[in-house]
């Protein structure tokens, strides 16, 4: 993993550094090379073993900013602090810049809040029916199944209730839950989120996904998981059985940079894919994780290579004390322009924006339509070239289809 980190900077030529990013790593076994196979591979070992505390932290990285001590002694104040040890293996301790490193380990500046933050920036609670159900789209709720994940990510949106740091009262009641799915015929696509749901014992789950199952209207199931990135481990094949039974059943994975998808992972995610699960990969765009173009064609190539289409991009939501891993929207556009064209359309993610307060997901895309009148609509290739494409409501178009030249058009 060490070799993968020091040669993938942002001085080696960008066909260079691509390609190194892209390569295939396992995460090893770092600081815990004494334990066994059969621990290390156990899922229930890796959350047991957790870092948890700032003094864990700063014995296994004497690296550690003051910054990021004093974030961590904060950090169960607002979201817990957790890490594990498979992923700890993938920080690189002598750089404070760590992509890996900015997403798990807490920094003080998670203090701070701007006057634009909030605790709930998209709204959820407010279109929450029942506890633990959001109702927000109209044919599809979000089903939080638990508060807890493998580790938590310093910028949830959902950090006012995910490990319940700050004392949200965050009970689902399932049977509430599913009874609201039961009387609304309208919802006919459900997605399990959380918290993690895929941290549910296999029998937990299976009676879950079961009477979603039994709900005639329901046609489709979702499971939205961060556990085939923190913990590839939990990803057994009797688990894959269990959840191939429950089709069409789609697992949306949460990945940042290239560097989380080592060998492990991509292991993980292709057990899910051989039992017939559609895979899909969310991002946030996080400042000095993501926010580069070539960062972000390699994971989304790589991402391809696992089986996973990239889905969403978002752009990190108002969550209080995020601003230090906030990017501007003009740079996620700016990324998007370089993605679109540049490589495969299946590795081009959409990228939104959750509109604050609870407006929904917004595509964000660069303008590739210049103008657009009663005959004709003028657009923009990747290249920057100009093209005439012709309508006409009756079918008749009145002008030819073209490419036009810059003089011209002006
Ligand atoms: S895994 Fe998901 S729910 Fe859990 S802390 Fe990360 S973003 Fe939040």
């Amino acid at each position: 993993m060490k070799d993968d980190i020091s040669q993938s900077n942002d001085k080696e030529p960008p066909g260079r550094r691509l390609q190194l990013l892209k390569e295939f790593h396992s995460a090893g076994r770092g600081f815990w090379h004494d334990v066994s196979n059969s621990d290390w591979n156990d899922w229930h070992w890796q959350l047991k073993h957790r870092i948890t505390t700032p003094e864990q932290l700063q014995r296994l990285m004497p690296s550690l900013t003051p910054e990021e001590f004093a974030g961590a002694k904060l950090a169960n104040t607002k979201l817990a602090l957790a890490i594990t040890p498979y992923f700890f293996n993938l920080i690189d301790p002598a750089d404070e810049n760590c992509p890996i490193r900015r997403q798990v380990i807490p920094r003080v500046e998670e203090t701070h809040t701007a006057s634009w933050e909030m605790s709930d920036p998209c709204g959820e609670d407010s279109h929450s029916p029942v506890p633990g159900l959001v109702h927000r789209y109209p044919d599809r709720v979000l089903f939080l199944v638990t508060d807890r994940c493998a580790a938590y990510c310093r910028y949830c949106t959902r950090s006012r209730l995910v490990s319940n740091a700050t004392g949200y009262d965050f009970h689902p009641e399932f049977d509430k839950q599913i009874e609201y799915i039961a009387q609304h015929p309208e919802i006919r696509d459900v997605l399990l989120s959380g918290g993690d749901p895929l941290l549910l014992s296999d029998d937990k789950l299976e009676s879950l996904l079961s009477r979603l199952r039994a709900i005639p209207h329901v046609e489709f199931l979702r499971i939205g998981s961060r556990i085939p990135t923190f913990l590839p481990q939990r990803i057994t094949p009797e688990l894959c059985a269990m959840l191939r039974k429950f089709h069409p059943l789609f697992v949306s994975i949460h990945s940042n940079h290239p560097r989380e998808l080592t060998t492990e992972v991509r292991e993980a995610v292709g057990r899910l894919a051989d039992a017939g699960i559609p895979l899909g990969n969310q991002s946030v765009l996080l400042k000095h994780v993501n926010d580069d173009v070539t960062v972000m064609k390699a994971l989304v190539q790589k991402l391809l290579m696992c089986r996973v289409k990239p889905y969403y991009l978002y752009q990190c939501d108002l969550i209080t004390g995020s601003a230090h891993l906030r990017v501007s929207v003009s740079k996620g556009l700016e990324i998007m322009e370089q993605l679109r064209g540049h490589t495969t359309g299946y590795a081009v993610p959409q990228y939104v924006i959750d509109a604050p307060g609870g407006g929904g997901k917004v595509p964000i895309n660069p303008q590739y339509v210049l103008c657009r009148n009663a005959g004709r609509v003028l657009i923009r290739n990747y290249e920057g070239k100009i093209f005439e494409y012709p309508e006409a409501e009756d079918g008749t178009p009145l002008c030819k289809p073209k490419e036009i030249k810059e003089p011209e058009l002006i």
